[in-house]
This record gives C-alpha cells, sequence and structure tokens, in this order.
C-alpha cells in the first residue's frame, strides 16, 4: 500500500457524521437572517495582506503571529482570510455599497489563524458574520443583538452575553495612556505576553487568559471611566432599549477585542466550559473601518458566530436525514432495483438503495442502521417484500411496489400523529 498523506495540522474535513447538524443549523440562521432582511455576500478567501495589516491592525494577534501569508507567482503578498469583517467592507467599498444607503450583509465560511491548535481553536475555523452599515444609533446594535439572541434561543445555545463600551478613538486615546501607566507601574507582575503587549497594544492586555495576571488587571482603570458624554450616552440609551426589549446582558467593564477597528459598543457572547469561559460569537462597533480603508465614513457594526465553537452548544436541531426507504436487492436484481427507486423518488421519498451486492443478512443489517421507516427487499424477478415500521406489508409485484409503500407510510404517519 502507498504511504497516507497526513492532513494539516488544525485543518479537518467536517464528516457526515456532523454535516447534518451544521446543514440544519445553517438553514436556521438563514430563515433567521432573511427574517431581519440581511443578505448574503459570498467574499473570496484570498485578500491582499496589507488589507488586514491596515483594517484589523499591524499589532494584533492575528496579524503579528496568526497569517496565513505568502507571496504568489507575481511576487505580490497575499493572506488567507482570519475574519471576514475586512473583506466585507473592501468588497462593498468596491462595489459601491455604501454610497447613501444602508446595508444588512451576512457571509459564511472558513476562516485561517495560525494557532495551536486545542479544543475549539482550530487552523482552519468556520465563522457565521453578520454586519450592518449606514445606521449610527443604538437602534442597529439591538437588532444584531436580538438576531444573535433569537438564533441561539431557536437553537438552545446556553449562553451569557457581555457587552461593554470602549467610547471614540479619542477616549480610547486618553485610557489607553491611563492603562500604559498603571501597567508600567506593575511591570514586575505581568507576564510575557502582557509585557510584550504592553509596548505594542495595551488594551488587549486586558483579554489576558492566563488567571495569575487577574488581581493585577482587576486593579487597573477601566474604560468606563474615559467615555465622553456622547459615548455614555449612545451606550446607556442601548443598554436601556436591550432592557425594554428583555434580552439579559452583563456590563463588564474590562471586556476589549483584539481587533483595532472597534469602537464604541462591543460584545460577546461566552459559554461556560468546564469553569473557563469561551467566546462563541463576538463583536462590535466599527465606524471607522470604512474611512480607513479608502471609503467615505460610514457607521457600521456586526458580529461573528465561531461555528465549530457554535455547533457544540446547539441543543435544539432536528437533523433527520434517515431515507424513507430502504431498498435490499440481489446483485442480479439491482437495476431493478435502481428503476424502483426512482419512482419513490419521483413520489417525493428519500430512498436509499443497497448496491454493494451484500448478503441478504448484512443487507437488512445496513437497512437497520439507516432508520429507514420502509424496508423493501427484492425476491426475485417478479416480486418484492415491502416491511414497514418492522411489519411485514406483503409480497407485491415489483409494478405495485410503488402503492404499497406510499399507502404503508402514510398509514404510519398516521398513526405518529395520534
Ligand atoms: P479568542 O479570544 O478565543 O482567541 P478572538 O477574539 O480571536 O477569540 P474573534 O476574532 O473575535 O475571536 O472571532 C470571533 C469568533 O470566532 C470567536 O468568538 C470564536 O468563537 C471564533 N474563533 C476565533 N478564532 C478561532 C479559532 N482559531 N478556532 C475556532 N474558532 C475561532
Ligand atoms: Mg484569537
Amino acid at each position: 500500500m502507498n504511504r497516507q498523506i497526513a492532513g494539516v495540522r488544525g485543518v479537518s474535513a467536517l464528516l457526515p457524521h456532523d454535516t447534518a447538524t451544521w446543514a440544519a443549523v445553517e438553514d436556521l440562521a438563514r430563515s433567521v437572517l432573511a427574517a431581519y432582511g440581511y443578505a448574503e455576500i459570498r467574499l473570496p478567501v484570498l485578500e491582499r495582506t496589507e488589507l488586514y495589516a491596515r483594517a484589523v491592525g499591524e499589532v494584533t494577534d492575528i496579524v503579528e503571529k496568526e497569517m496565513y501569508t505568502f507571496l504568489d507567482r507575481n511576487g505580490e503578498s497575499l493572506s488567507l482570510r482570519p475574519e471576514g469583517t475586512a473583506g466585507c467592507v473592501r468588497a462593498g467599498i468596491e462595489a459601491g455599497l455604501f454610497h447613501n444607503q444602508t446595508q444588512r450583509l451576512w457571509y459564511q465560511g472558513p476562516m485561517f489563524r495560525h494557532e495551536r491548535p486545542q479544543k475549539g481553536r482550530y487552523r482552519q475555523f468556520h465563522q457565521l458574520g453578520v454586519e450592518a452599515y449606514g445606521m449610527r444609533g443604538p437602534e442597529i446594535e439591538a437588532e444584531l443583538i436580538l438576531l444573535g439572541d433569537r438564533l441561539m434561543r431557536m437553537l438552545g445555545v446556553k449562553t451569557r452575553l457581555l457587552m461593554n463600551s470602549l467610547g471614540t478613538a479619542a477616549c480610547r486615546a486618553r485610557y489607553r495612556d491611563a492603562l500604559v501607566q498603571y501597567l508600567e507601574a506593575h511591570a514586575s507582575a505581568l507576564d510575557e505576553d502582557s509585557t510584550r503587549r504592553l509596548q505594542r497594544n495595551p488594551l488587549r492586555v486586558l483579554d489576558s487568559k492566563n488567571p495569575e495576571m487577574a488581581e493585577v488587571l482587576a486593579g487597573a482603570p477601566q474604560i468606563g471611566d474615559y467615555l465622553n458624554a456622547d459615548a455614555q450616552a449612545h451606550f446607556e440609551r442601548l443598554t436601556d432599549q436591550l432592557s425594554v426589549l428583555g434580552v439579559r446582558f452583563e456590563v463588564v467593564p474590562r471586556l476589549v477585542r483584539g481587533l483595532d477597528y472597534y469602537t464604541h459598543t462591543v460584545f460577546e457572547w461566552v459559554s461556560e466550559d468546564g469553569g473557563a469561559q469561551t467566546a462563541v460569537c463576538a463583536g462590535g462597533r466599527y465606524d471607522g473601518l470604512v474611512a480607513e480603508l479608502g471609503g467615505a465614513p460610514t457607521a457600521a457594526v456586526g458580529f461573528a458566530i465561531g461555528l465549530e465553537r457554535f455547533m457544540g452548544l446547539v441543543t435544539k436541531v432536528s437533523a433527520d436525514q434517515a431515507p424513507d426507504v430502504f431498498v435490499m436487492t440481489p446483485a442480479a436484481l439491482g437495476a431493478s432495483a435502481l428503476v424502483l427507486a426512482e419512482s419513490l423518488r419521483n413520489n417525493g421519498l428519500r430512498v436509499e438503495v443497497h448496491l454493494a451486492g451484500a448478503s441478504q443478512k448484512s443487507q437488512m443489517k445496513r437497512a437497520q442502521e439507516s432508520r429507514a421507516r420502509c424496508i423493501v427487499q427484492a425476491q426475485d424477478e417478479e416480486a418484492v417484500v415491502v416491511i414497514c415500521a418492522g411489519r411485514n406489508e406483503g409480497t407485491v409485484p415489483w409494478t405495485d411496489a410503488v402503492t404499497r409503500v406510499t399507502k404503508a407510510l402514510e398509514a404510519k404517519t398516521k398513526h405518529d400523529d395520534k
């Protein structure tokens, strides 16, 4: 046998066992997004590296050490997308989507980050991103949160919503100075990661997942004390609206995001995973990004669900892909079985035919595993046996098989409905 070729670390296939759940969740998400008037945008996986350096930020973890960057054959630096917002804005500017109009957009697909693979953290993972443009007030933030909240409720996903405001770029700059001063005064208490971040991206120090940092961070200045009146009013209007709408949330003064483009509201839905908190979905307002990437100033807000983490929390979804009918057949009658299966499918049924030429016994085993409600056994050139819900419905000529199966399934459905 030839040597096997291993897949890339942290990059895996989604197997048939899981695709049914994913597809059911995606279908539900599509209908919820449509209910809120969001339109799909399909974005490329490749962008110029410069886009992420400028949008996400040169000194973020993503750009500093997580991107898959390479030179293409023309010597141009390209990167596999580590997130979707930058590409969405880039594509929207190019297509003129933000000119004096509002946009409600969503996308779904793989993202790539060179991180250390572990549970819930992969090198290729999937995000469902939702972005809204041209709306300045907190109402659109409330709408996005309602949308996310509805999706999670419908799927039985248990999370907590954490929120904070980072204010305007000016508020952030003032806060940043105060934070750096404090952290420098406590330099000996900082771990290696935080020491590095302190110089380059101090807000990110607050995001440290090291429990030993908790004490020093607890004493750090809080951004809430540095918001100007407008930023404070904006955040208060949002939290008031959410309270009126009955959405539960917690204001967490230390919540920041790892990407540079956020201003004002940031939020995160987290799940409790064996004591540790993991972010399932994260987002916020990024009013500066469209202009930063060469478009006209445009209000913007969005979030992204990490689908691998999200799927692990889904408790309510019906992803039944069992066939309605399983057809067992000796190899010699395979062609007739195919013809019968086509007629059954013409009647709207889902049909699986055993075409592997196995013994009657192993075919029956496979038929039962398939959880098909009805089994058709090809006997000989004349007749087939129909079995429905374990009950023998009789031996019938091939030509009567469709009618017999359909009747048996109808009777069973009526019985099940009672
Ligand atoms: P974390 O703090 O866990 O590294 P992040 O702040 O880097 O997350 P975002 O860039 O905000 O994450 O991405 C949004 C969501 O995408 C996250 O909340 C998470 O659910 C998911 N996500 C991010 N990185 C990964 C990864 N490497 N593997 C799987 N899911 C991921
Ligand atoms: Mg990360």
